[in-house]
């Protein structure tokens, strides 16, 4: 067996670690008799699997006592239309920043409940920026501000949290949550995907403050309602056991690993190599500017388009896979998540300048 360096922006990479435990216990989870696949989601044994990976995603973000820690389904892309359904709390208007793709996928779904005011968009730059903090105005009759720190497919990144006073503040973190540490009391809402940083498909971590849950938008279902969640321990219908229970054992590797202030270093360090490799070269670039680069999505285009289809070939030999860029984009993208190692980074970059050497 071979484990290759996966790029992918999601699904993307666990680490090796994880997957050994799952594999160690997958036909019997401690002296249960049974896979944790097959237990009640109602039984000690996985109150006591479900208890823990809220206690340590807890320990890890410091996320305060007013927030609930929910773990749902429907991916972040339910989360678009369950925030309005939430927040919207008998106001008509919610400000949004527009800067990539999965901020204009929110503000379409939250266009179908109430006023969408675009406070910022860098979408005449191409999505190749962020809006400078200074310039933002917020509505003060709005019922929230949603915003993408991570915009996974531009790989463009905010490098402060935007200051919104007394609005309450939501964040679609799916490609950067559990990156480095960060000030949860900042914020009203925050949501994530966990295929990208967090664990398998099929769970959508939400953190909600208290005070914005109980009051929906007439008809909102059941499902969509954070109290019905909240109320329930997020097991009011069955939860996706398997997947919370992977996103536990990804929270303890974290705990083991030094947790999120030793994977903010790493990430930068992952980061800053890959970038520094592509500005010192003519043969990739990286239309980003600088101060909005994420730390988890590295997008490049070769001089050479031509050479795309050879250079993925060529990655895929040397084990280093799934770096298309997404189709909107062009090019390669790599995703780097917390389960890449720096020896993958280390790897990419080797491999891209004896690329250049040999068909720049
Ligand atoms: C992947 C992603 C989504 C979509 O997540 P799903 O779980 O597939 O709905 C939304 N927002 C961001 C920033 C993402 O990276």
């Amino acid at each position: 067996m071979a484990r290759v360096f996966n790029f992918s922006a999601g699904p993307a990479m666990l680490p090796e670690e994880v997957l050994q435990q799952a594999r160690d216990e997958l036909m019997e989870w401690k002296d249960s008799g049974m896979s944790v696949m097959e237990m009640s989601h109602r039984g000690a044994e996985f109150m006591s699997i479900a208890g823990q990976a809220e206690a340590d995603l807890r320990e890890l973000m410091a996320i305060p006592d007013n927030y609930k820690v929910l773990f749902l389904q429907g991916g972040a892309s339910s989360q678009f239309a369950m925030v309005p359904m939430n927040l919207l709390r008998g106001r008509d208007k919610a400000d949004y920043l527009n800067t990539g793709s999965w901020s204009k996928k929110a503000i379409a779904e939250a266009k179908r409940y109430c006023d969408v005011n675009v406070v910022a968009s860098t979408e005449e730059s191409g999505f190749t920026t962020v809006p400078d903090a200074a310039s933002l105005a917020f509505s003060d009759n709005a019922a929230y501000v949603h915003y993408t720190p991570n915009e996974t497919i531009q790989g463009v990144e905010f490098p402060y949290v935007p200051d919104t006073g007394a609005l309450p503040l939501v964040a679609d973190m799916s490609s950067t949550l559990l990156s480095r540490p960060i000030d949860v009391s900042r914020y009203g809402v925050i949501y994530a995907g966990a295929q990208k940083n967090i664990g398998p498909a099929g769970l959508t971590v939400v953190i909600v403050r208290d005070d914005l849950i109980g009051e929906t938008l007439e008809g909102t279902p059941t499902m969509f309602d954070y109290a019905t969640h909240a109320k329930a321990g997020s097991m009011y219908n069955t939860p996706p056991t398997y997947a919370w229970y992977l996103a536990g054992l990804v929270f303890q590797w974290l705990k083991r690993n030094g947790g999120l202030e030793a994977m903010g270093e790493i990430n930068r360090r992952k980061s800053e190599a890959l970038y520094a490799a592509i500005d010192e070269s003519d043969f990739y670039s990286n239309p980003v500017e600088p101060k909005a680069r994420s730390w988890m999505n590295v997008p490049f285009t070769l001089a050479d388009p031509a050479l795309d289809p050879v250079f993925l070939d060529e990655a895929k030999a040397a084990g280093l896979l799934t770096l298309k860029g997404h189709r909107s984009v062009g090019g390669m993208r790599a995703s780097i998540y917390n389960a890449m190692p720096e020896a993958g980074v280390e790897a990419l970059i080797g491999f891209m300048a004896d690329f250049e050497k040999r068909h720049g």
